[in-house]
């Protein structure tokens, strides 16, 4: 039995992950953490039996305690809640699919508890790729993509020498604003922005996607878990999302990993590696599909990827700003307080006015991060 933590179980990566421990059956979920979604928390213990439940929210803790009071449970709360759950102490693997920075500690905590990580909380590597790269090693443990295109390369990079890789081929589908111009993107609204062509995805993630700013996470990513420079991580736009990324080597040799868009692969991948496992679900049919078309990205219209570019050269506490700006700005814009395109000015202003910190330990990115709040709070005439 493989046993598990998931961090962030209610979400769409989190609800995804139980759908691949439901197919099969030796996994065993000892630990779910989630924000306030207590209604199904409370199904998934009725279904998983977890012994160690977090909820981020007191109040909502203490009403699910009295929900599940007939099941054998520990409910906590909070931070130190969330700390435990990522450390339980028979966990072997802790999947990150909480969104944003909040991810941060518990990862370093269970890597420190010897856990090894499926990651799919990006924004955690963004910010403290610096610490977690090396914390990991340290440790002895493995951190295995569960984003898409990450999980790609990593496929990709399967019997290969890292030292050989030129260029990572990061796939992008363009979301579902490719093509336009920031006058037509100007009137864009919540609706029109969650909507993604291709994936259905948590609310935050389908925003960063329309303004490419998740590419720019992406980048940053890779660069992090692949050990290359900035350069080194080119965006090609393909807009099927068949594709799930590419590695280029040394004699210029092209090796990509290609599927439906299926988030259930890449979990499943990060849970049993190096084993493959049955799943179920359509599968490519190239007759039908005819074509895979490609495009050079648009840095023109989509600012929020030029500036991650500049945010990963810039490095140290840059990336956190940038991130930070991001969270800020998406959250806004769900609540109606500001427009589409304040997105990324936001960002670009906070990345302007912020002085880089190099080499940030923990205390300083979560300072900059909460700079870069308080500033744009101030600063930002909202709605
Ligand atoms: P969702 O918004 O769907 O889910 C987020 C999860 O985090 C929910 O379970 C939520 O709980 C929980 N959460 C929020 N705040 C806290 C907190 N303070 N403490 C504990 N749990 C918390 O996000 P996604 O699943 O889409 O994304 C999760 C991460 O995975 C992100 O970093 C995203 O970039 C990454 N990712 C997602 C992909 C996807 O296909 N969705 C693809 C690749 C990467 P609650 O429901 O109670 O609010
Ligand atoms: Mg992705």
């Amino acid at each position: 039995m493989k046993k598990i933590a998931i961090l962030g179980s209610t979400g769409s990566i989190g609800t995804q992950t139980l759908e691949v421990v439901r197919a099969n059956r030796d996994i065993q979920v000892m630990a779910l953490a989630a924000g306030s979604n207590i209604r199904r928390l409370e199904e998934q213990i009725r279904e998983f039996h977890p012994s160690l439940v977090c909820v981020w929210d007191e109040e909502k803790a203490k009403e699910l305690a009295l929900l599940v009071k007939d099941c054998e449970v520990k409910i906590v709360s909070g931070m130190d809640g969330l700390l435990e759950a990522a450390t339980e102490p028979q966990t072997q693997i802790v999947v990150t699919a909480v969104v944003g920075m909040i991810g941060i500690r518990p990862t370093i905590a269970a890597m420190e508890a010897g856990k090894d990580i499926a990651l799919a909380n990006k924004e955690t590597l963004v910010t403290a790729g610096h610490l977690i790269m090396p914390l990991a090693e340290k440790c002895g443990v493995r951190i295995l993509p569960v984003d898409s295109e990450h999980s790609a390369i990593f496929q990709s990079l399967n019997g290969e020498k890292r030292s050989q890789i030129d260029k990572i081929l990061l796939t992008a589908s363009g979301g579902p604003f490719r093509g336009f111009t920031r006058e037509r993107m100007a009137s864009v609204k919540v609706e029109d922005a969650l909507k993604h062509p291709n994936w259905a995805m948590g609310r935050k993630i389908t925003i960063d996607s329309s303004t490419m700013v998740n590419k720019g996470l992406e980048v940053m990513e890779a660069r992090w878990l692949f050990g290359v420079e900035m350069d080194q991580v080119q965006v090609v736009v393909q807009p099927q999302s068949v594709i799930h990324s590419m590695v280029q080597f040394v004699d210029g040799a092209v090796m990509a990993q290609l599927g439906t868009p299926d988030m259930k692969l890449p979990i499943q991948y990060a849970l049993y590696y190096p084993d493959r496992r049955f799943l179920g679900g359509s599968r490519l049919d190239f007759a039908a599909l005819r074509s895979i078309t490609f495009e050079a990205p648009d840095f023109e219209n989509f600012p929020g990827l030029a500036m991650a570019y500049e945010a990963g050269k810039a490095g140290g506490s840059v990336p956190t700003v940038y991130n930070a700006a991001n969270e800020y700005a998406v959250g806004k814009f769900l609540d109606r307080k500001i427009s589409y395109l304040e997105i990324t000015d936001m960002i670009a202003s906070a990345m302007q006015h912020h002085t880089k910190v190099e080499a940030p330990n923990v205390a300083q990115i979560l300072e900059a991060e909460k700079e870069t709040y308080e500033w744009l709070e101030s600063r930002w005439k909202f709605a």
